[in-house]
């Protein structure tokens, strides 16, 4: 058997690992690259292998840059099943659906651009909402701990990561039957952390020959989960004591669901002022619908919140959900404080953009960065504090305050990653994906200084045999 490395190689998105065992292809995951938005039609229209030829996709959750191509594969001729946890489904359902929506208006703009240019000729869309809704019909939902086939002679069952609703970390029974062994291979999808709101903490694989392992944050060890809410009350109180509103980009899909999460228990205990929240985007309000709709992914505190005490963790007095495009323009002229919650996380698309386009200039308001900054993208050029950053082709002065809270991250920090590696018995090579170069290598040599040498930085199209 082997393993071609096809995405989110010493990079954070696009995670795409291709298995070849017994003349048979499984995907791991199929993700959109996400970017800077000039590469991304590039990196996301065509596919590096033939779609009809893959017989099986194991999919380990629903965010896009692990989720996001699965309609290119489908359009492109692939005829097989896309297994995945109850909760991805459900939440690939509007994921992928909004990710169609978001192709359709840039392909748009992209054309627009080329005619002024003088080109005749139309680009397609990387796809549409038909390929999104022809995708989801090959969805099959598997529970958790529930040993599934694949293809012929591997076997599959997913555990919970603890990084977003319905996330899995994948381990394969694989019979070669060519070689006549047996391969057990693990694959972190995205690990999450211990104590996460909301979520279960993540299970341990505990035994494997391979790994697969994320490394976003392989040279980082993060603020502690529960100190998250002094430093956002911190910043609440101090903006809105000066009058500023506090804007906060975040994926509709997890980050948006803790904020409001902690912004919930901080208003409850009074330790922030009486001040509107706004979760400005429609994605986020149907995510928050399947939220509610799998109580069996929380953990006891939430579950007992939400189930014994039929309280709502995700809905309160003070917090609104903005649907349509009017009330999200109205948000402009809202005077006085206010915290608003709007897509995209790494602020390249989305409402987010308008929001930044209107505060940004104003020094008495603060943009609050929850997440993951890409390179080259508008959230990382923030959080860099550049003086002056383009918004829709414009250049704006960032006199802003920047706040940063990297507590909320869903993802393991290395000491976690680390923990994970050394508990799977058994393990006699680690191949490390979604992480910068910097971060993989640092993370490298931590699992060398604890005696996993053989580990692997995989480039993109990679081909290693087992
Ligand atoms: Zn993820």
């Amino acid at each position: 058997m082997h393993i071609k490395f096809l995405g989110a190689d010493r990079e954070v998105t696009g995670s795409r690992h291709l298995i070849h065992v017994n003349g048979k292809n499984i995907l791991l995951d199929c993700g959109m690259f996400q970017g800077k938005r000039s590469q991304e039609y590039a990196r996301n229209i065509g596919l590096p292998f033939d779609a009809s030829e893959i017989d099986a996709v194991v999919l380990s959750h629903a965010h896009i840059d692990h989720s996001g191509n699965l309609p290119v594969l489908v359009k492109k001729g692939f005829k097989g099943p896309i297994y995945c946890t109850f909760a991805t489904r459900d939440l690939c359902t509007f994921m992928l659906q909004d990710s169609a929506y978001i192709q359709e208006r840039e392909i748009e703009y992209i054309n627009e651009k080329l005619h002024r240019k003088g080109q005749k000729d139309n680009l397609d869309a990387i796809y549409t909402l038909e390929d999104a809704e022809h995708a989801l019909l090959s969805f099959q939902s598997i529970n958790y701990n529930k040993e599934f086939n694949v293809t012929d002679g591997v076997k599959a069952i997913f555990q919970d990561a603890g990084h977003i609703l319905g996330s899995a970390n994948v381990t394969l029974n694989i019979d070669d039957k060519r070689a006549g062994k047996h391969i057990t291979l693990a694959f972190t999808g995205d690990l999450g952390r211990k104590d996460l709101p909301v979520l279960r903490d993540p299970e341990q694989i505990e035994h494997a020959d391979y790994l697969i392992s994320e490394c976003t944050y392989g040279d980082r060890v993060h603020e502690k989960v529960k100190d998250v809410e002094k430093i956002v009350a911190d910043i609440v109180n101090r903006t809105a004591n000066r009058g500023g509103k506090i804007i906060i980009p975040a994926f509709a899909l997890g980050r948006t669901q803790e904020v409001v999460y902690a912004v919930h228990r901080l208003n409850n205990a009074k330790r922030i002022p009486e001040i509107p929240i706004f979760v400005d985007s429609p994605l986020a309000c149907n995510v928050t619908e399947v939220f509610r709709n799998h109580p069996e992914c929380f953990d006891k505190e939430t579950y007992d919140q939400f189930i014994v005490n039929h309280k709502d963790p995700f809905g309160f007095q003070r917090l609104k959900y903005v649907h349509s495009v009017e009330e999200s323009k109205k948000l402009n002229d809202f005077k006085g404080p206010c915290i608003i919650i709007a897509a995209s996380g790494m602020c390249e698309h989305g409402r987010i953009l308008h929001h930044l386009k209107n505060n940004i200039e104003t020094p008495r308001n603060t943009i609050l960065i929850v997440g993951f900054q890409g390179q080259e993208t508008l959230g990382r050029k923030i959080i860099e504090k550049r003086k002056v950053v383009n918004i829709f082709g414009k250049p704006y002065r960032l006199k802003a305050e920047v706040g940063v809270v990297n507590a909320f991250s869903a993802h393991g920090d290395r000491n976690d990653l680390l923990d994970f590696a050394k508990g799977i018995d058994g393990l006699k090579r680690v191949f490390l994906v979604h992480g910068e170069q910097e971060q993989a290598e640092s993370f490298k040599g931590l699992l060398g200084k604890h005696g996993i040498d053989d580990v692997t930085i995989p480039a993109f199209g990679d081909e290693i045999k087992l």
